[in-house]
Parts: C-alpha cells; sequence; structure tokens
C-alpha cells in the first residue's frame, strides 16, 4: 500500500473543496489534506484546519487574513494576499495541489505547483480556458501530471485510458442543459438570479451554476478539453443529457463508444483525479440500473444560446480569445448576479468584447495576462 497523497486544497470552503475534504474522510489511506485556502470564509477554514490539523493556510482577502490569524492557534502559518497563494504552495510539502478557486485566481499558484513537481488537480476551468498551453508546456516540461476534476473531462480521462489520442474520432461533452433547457427563447430575458441559481442536477458554486444556466460552463469545457486531451475544438462536441448521469464520452475511429457513468456528485472525479490510476473502495453511492430510469440526449439549442458557438470559435482562433471570453463572462456573470445586467446581456457583452479584441496569436503569459484585463476593463461599456 502507498503512503497517502499529500494534497493542498485551494479553494477549501467551497463546493468542491469541502467534496474533497469529504473524499479524505472517506479514503484516508490514499488522502492527506496537508494545507488549505479559502478568499475570506474565515470559519469555515478555522473549522477545516480542526478537522484536518493541517499548519499552513492562505487567506486571500486581507481582513479575513488577519481574523484567521487571531482566531488560528499560533503554530497555524498564516499566509495572505493573491502572493499568499503562491507562498503556500512553495511552503508545503505536498504530493498534489487541487485548484478549486473560481475564476483564474488558481493560475499563478498552479505553475508554481507544477515547477515544485507537484501534480495539478484542475478543477478550475478557467485557468485552463485562460492559459491552457503554457500550463499544459509547463506539466510537461516538469514532468507532471494534470488531473481533471471536471466530471466531463474526468469522464473522458477515464474513457481514453488504454487508448491512443490518434484514434480518438469524437469527444462527447454531456451538458445537463441547465435550468433553462424547455424555456421558449423569448422568455429569457426575464430570468431572474433566484431561477437560474437553480440548477436541475449539481449542487455547485454561484458562478458555475449560472455559466451552466447560459452554457457557458459547457463552452469553457470545450476549451478546456482541448488542451487537456491535445485534440482540435473540430473533434469536441456538445450533447445534452439531462439526467446528468453519463458524464461524458469518446468515439472512436472505429465508431466505438465509451462512457463514463456514475451518480452526479464530484466526489467521484475528485477521488480518482487523487488515486489514479488506481481505483480504491468508498462509500459513494452505487448506481441500480433497474430504478434509475431513462437516460436520454438530444441536441443543444445553440441558437438561443450562443454561449457555445462563442467558445467555438474563440477556441479555434486561440491566441489571446479565450482569455478574453472568460474573463468577459467573469464580469458580465458578476453583473448578472448583482442585478446589474439582464440574462442574455450575458452572452451580448462577451459576445460583443470578443468582437472588439484583437488577438495576439501564440501569446506569452504577460500577453495573456493584459488580454484577460483589457477584457475585464471593457466588458461592461
Ligand atoms: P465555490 O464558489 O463554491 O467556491 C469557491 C472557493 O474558492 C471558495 O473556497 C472561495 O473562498 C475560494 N476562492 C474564491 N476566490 C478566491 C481567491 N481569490 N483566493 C482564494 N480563494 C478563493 O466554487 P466551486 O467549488 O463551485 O467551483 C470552484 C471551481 O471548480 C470553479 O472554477 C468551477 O468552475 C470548478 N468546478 C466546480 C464544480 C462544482 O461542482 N462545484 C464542477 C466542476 C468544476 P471563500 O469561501 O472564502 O469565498
Amino acid at each position: 500500500m502507498s503512503s497517502p497523497k499529500r494534497v493542498i486544497i485551494l479553494g477549501s470552503t467551497g463546493s468542491i473543496g469541502t467534496s474533497a475534504l469529504k473524499v479524505a474522510h472517506d479514503i484516508p489511506d490514499r488522502m492527506q489534506v496537508v494545507a488549505l485556502a479559502a478568499n475570506r470564509s474565515v470559519e469555515a477554514l478555522v473549522a477545516q484546519v480542526q478537522s484536518t490539523g493541517v499548519k499552513h493556510v492562505a487567506v486571500t482577502d486581507a481582513v479575513a487574513a488577519r481574523e484567521a490569524r487571531q482566531l488560528l492557534p499560533a503554530d497555524v502559518t498564516v499566509f495572505d494576499g493573491a502572493q499568499g497563494l503562491v507562498d503556500l504552495v512553495r511552503a508545503v510539502k505536498a504530493d498534489m495541489l487541487l485548484v478549486a478557486i473560481v475564476g483564474t485566481a488558481g493560475l499563478a499558484p498552479a505553475l508554481a505547483a507544477v515547477e515544485h513537481g507537484m501534480d495539478l488537480a484542475v478543477a478550475s476551468k478557467e485557468i485552463l480556458v485562460m492559459a491552457g498551453e503554457s500550463v499544459m508546456n509547463a506539466a510537461r516540461e516538469h514532468q507532471v501530471n494534470v488531473l481533471p476534476v471536471d466530471s466531463e473531462h474526468n469522464a473522458i480521462f477515464q474513457c481514453l485510458e488504454g487508448h491512443r489520442g490518434k484514434d480518438i474520432r469524437r469527444i462527447l461533452l454531456t451538458a445537463s442543459g441547465g435550468p433553462f433547457r424547455q424555456w421558449p427563447a423569448d422568455q429569457l430575458a426575464t430570468v431572474t438570479v433566484a431561477q437560474a441559481l437553480k440548477h436541475p442536477t449539481w449542487t455547485m458554486g454561484r458562478k458555475i451554476t449560472i455559466d451552466s444556466a447560459t452554457l457557458f460552463n459547457k463552452g469553457l469545457e470545450m476549451i478546456e478539453a482541448r488542451w487537456l486531451f491535445d485534440v482540435s475544438m473540430s473533434k469536441i462536441e456538445v450533447v445534452v443529457h439531462p439526467q446528468s448521469i453519463v458524464h461524458s464520452m469518446v468515439e472512436f475511429i472505429d465508431q466505438s463508444i465509451i462512457a463514463q457513468l456514475s451518480h452526479s456528485d464530484m466526489c467521484f472525479p475528485i477521488q480518482y483525479a487523487v488515486t489514479w490510476p488506481d481505483r480504491v473502495s468508498n462509500s459513494l453511492k452505487p448506481i441500480d440500473f433497474a430504478t434509475l430510469g431513462a437516460l436520454t440526449f438530444e441536441a443543444p439549442r445553440t441558437q438561443d444560446f450562443p454561449a457555445l458557438d462563442l467558445a467555438r470559435h474563440a477556441g479555434e482562433t486561440g491566441g489571446t480569445l479565450p482569455a478574453v471570453l472568460n474573463a468577459a463572462n467573469e464580469v458580465a456573470v458578476d453583473a448578472f448576479l448583482h442585478g446589474r445586467l439582464s440574462f442574455p446581456a450575458i452572452w451580448q457583452s462577451v459576445e460583443r468584447t470578443m468582437a472588439k479584441h484583437q488577438t495576439i496569436a501564440h501569446p506569452t503569459l504577460d500577453q495573456i495576462i493584459e488580454a484577460d484585463a483589457w477584457a475585464r476593463a471593457v466588458a461592461l461599456d
């Protein structure tokens, strides 16, 4: 039996972070949490420090970091600010960094972890959309693994095991379709925040839940898949599967399709990212086909939900455009959540920002970061 994998969790107080702590509790022989990071949920973080016994945390928000220092025992080191995430990664001996922060704040610590020879478990798809080429190149250079945590990509990763990339005909990303799958197009302008936050099959953080409703989540996932599996965008398709049981599929050149199935619980992909290449028994709920009912599939409504075509265009164009799409979407989602934009205005604002952008092909990391900042500044103009 190998010793437990030492894992740092960035975003430990969020939806993925708390699922990761459940996994560690379920398979203690295989996963040991060695450091935690959050933005400002101090109370939850302090409770997590008590239950895990970690001696290192990062708290990005300055006020929250001060509070954490007061509440935590003196032998717990608290790093702060955005740089605190990088400092944490450099200070702690670990085998894997789980990046589960919303948005792109996980990029710098992810690159620091790679430089330190840690494997990456990536939930934060935004960092791969923004800088997938840089992250994957760095991982290759430092010979570390990038394990997908997003359920679809974890499924594809499982379907591809033992197969050659050149034998892939299509990657079929499944999408629940979100809460407005069957809404008439002309009613989408009336969508409220509460309605958009009601996901039919998954319980997740607010940003990704809105992304699931607009289908930007699936758009981001198309670009994420392009980098994780080194396939062209033309081989990546989306199929709506409202039950969220088939997490994705790969069709090979002989027209055989392999799919991965499980209940919609993020503990499944998190565990596999941690234990890979091993499979380990756990206490998760098994599928009972006799009671499961029908699994159905349909085409996405790309006309009414333009996010998929926008993401395909960004992915095919490449360069700085995916970072622009991602940043503009983040700003627009935040504005929608604060009542400043209508639901359709999310994709309208992303589309406008992309149209204004002068794409730089083969950008450096600095150029990507500049494009991200530019898009954030102009997204709501
Ligand atoms: P949540 O909103 O539930 O949690 C986000 C976590 O990140 C919290 O711990 C939050 O801390 C922390 N955080 C946010 N910003 C910062 C920052 N600047 N510095 C440090 N910590 C920060 O999000 P989710 O768990 O839903 O999603 C996390 C990522 O995983 C996203 O990229 C999402 O797309 C991806 N993902 C999520 C899935 C899910 O099922 N939830 C499925 C697949 C992918 P605090 O609590 O203090 O605010």
